[in-house]
């Protein structure tokens, strides 16, 4: 690949640029876009080999999701120049920001300046107060600074550093000039993150949202999560229908989580109506078809939900045949105050009385009971609550797969029981 600049040799060349504040605006006003489309470009050969995990590229995703800019795509590349350049090229084809995380090491792999330099077809050079600050940074230690760090001082015409405080590699905020992509707009943004994530989020957190805030980012987003328990995604999605699943605002689509299956619905103001009565229509009718399944919103775990319906009350827990699936699950909760493996002959496998044992035992208000058993290649779980003054609930659910999957389905299946209990005792009062 032919770079569009040589190498610099002499770095400390009279042509040596200070960019002084790094907060000037660089470009006319009336070049600069708002922010509404963001690529990720993760680089790093520890990523695509899988030592490490492209964790950054989630992290910034979901932020710049919450924040109303579409994400559209994430890429992880190894440290080669040639495949950096035509990446970020084509995500600039497409993507108002591009920012890439890593790649901004001290050595000769580490290789994005290089990249955004070669792609602007402008020429790297020393800045003079960040290679005062780098060789500060060593100095304060008592090190001589390795030669190989004052490319972590270079800064291109189009590059702004971002000071990185927890490390010796500063950001680049780059607005990119001219016309590099096939559109030819300009007012594009590359921003250049460093690879370890406790680098990466502060400068992300302190200086680069601050800045794309100032410059327009993302449209209004109203999100919101009905979390549906005792149903599986596809009749989830085959209910909902394609009308509504296929449609661009609202959007509403299904993820089949470990515990959950989440219906998210999401808006912008549009044409139909403003976020908040898009999301609140679409949600009316999430709710109609699958009211009696929702049993959080949001991010909220089990052990959030049930404490909900709880309200101070405590519950003792025992379970058979799980290898503690359900105390795993619960184990973190406030309210529950005991739980316990027993072996399958306890009580003569008589859950009611299990439920109340338990309950009684350790002074709870609620005791519950389960047993996981294979039935075939599922798990059948059976469920018993006892509760004060209500006679003891039992209950029987057969859950897909057997196994480890099978017995974590069977502490969801008597999370599910447990947490309608509750809604049918409170309901009778
Ligand atoms: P670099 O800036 O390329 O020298 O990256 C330095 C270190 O940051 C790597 O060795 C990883 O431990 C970490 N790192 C780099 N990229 C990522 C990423 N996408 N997600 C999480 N950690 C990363
Ligand atoms: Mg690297």
């Amino acid at each position: 690949m032919a770079l569009a600049w040589d190498p610099p040799t002499e770095l400390h060349s009279p042509s040596v640029r200070y960019r002084g504040d790094p907060m000037a605006a660089p470009q006319p006003l009336s070049q600069r876009r708002p922010i509404r489309t963001a690529e990720i470009v993760a680089v790093g050969s520890e990523l695509t080999v899988g030592e490490t995990r492209n964790t950054n590229a989630g992290e910034l995703a979901r932020d710049l999701s919450d924040r109303g800019v579409t994400v559209t795509r994430l890429v992880a590349l190894p440290d080669r120049l040639d495949e950096l350049v035509g990446a970020l090229r084509e995500a600039l084809g497409r993507a108002d920001l591009v920012t890439t995380t890593g790649g901004l090491g001290p050595t000769p792999d580490d290789l994005t300046r290089e990249a955004i330099a070669a792609l602007l077809g402008e020429e790297p050079a020393i800045d003079p107060a960040l290679e005062a600050e780098l060789r500060g940074l060593f100095a304060r230690r008592g090190i001589e600074m390795p030669e190989t760090n004052r490319k972590q001082a270079w800064l291109v015409p189009s590059a702004t550093p971002l000071p990185n405080p927890n490390g010796t590699a500063p950001g680049w905020w780059v607005d990119v000039p001219g016309p590099v992509s096939p559109d030819g707009a300009a007012g594009r943004v590359i921003v250049a993150l460093p690879g370890p994530p406790r680098e990466m989020r502060p400068i992300w957190r302190d200086q680069v949202i601050p800045r794309l805030e100032a410059r327009g980012l993302g449209l209004r987003r109203v999100t919101r999560t009905l979390r549906l328990t005792g149903i599986g995604e596809s009749l989830v999605a085959a209910r909902l229908g394609p009308e509504l699943l296929g449609a661009p605002n609202p959007e509403v689509a299904t993820y089949a989580r470990h515990d959950a299956v989440d219906v998210r619905i999401s808006a912008v103001d549009g044409p139909g109506g403003a976020a908040a009565e898009l999301v609140a229509a679409a949600e009316a009718r999430v709710l109609k078809a699958f009211g009696e399944h929702v049993f959080a919103r949001g991010d909220e775990t089990w052990v959030a939900a049930l404490g909900r319906r709880l309200a101070g009350r405590r519950v003792a827990l025992v379970e058979i045949g799980t290898a503690g699936a359900l105390t795993a699950l619960l184990g973190s909760a406030s309210w529950l105050v005991h739980a316990e493996l027993l072996g399958r002959g306890a009580a003569g496998g008589d859950l009611r009385r299990l439920a109340t044992d338990a309950r009684l035992a350790h002074d709870a208000e609620i005791g519950l009971a389960l047993r996981a058993a294979p039935r075939g290649d599922d798990t059948a779980a059976t469920v018993a609550v006892a509760m004060t003054r209500d006679p003891v609930h039992r209950e029987r659910r057969l859950v897909f797969l057997g196994g480890e999957q099978g017995r974590e389905r069977a502490a969801l299946a008597a999370c599910a029981v447990l947490y309608r209990r509750l809604g049918a005792a409170d309901r009778a009062r």
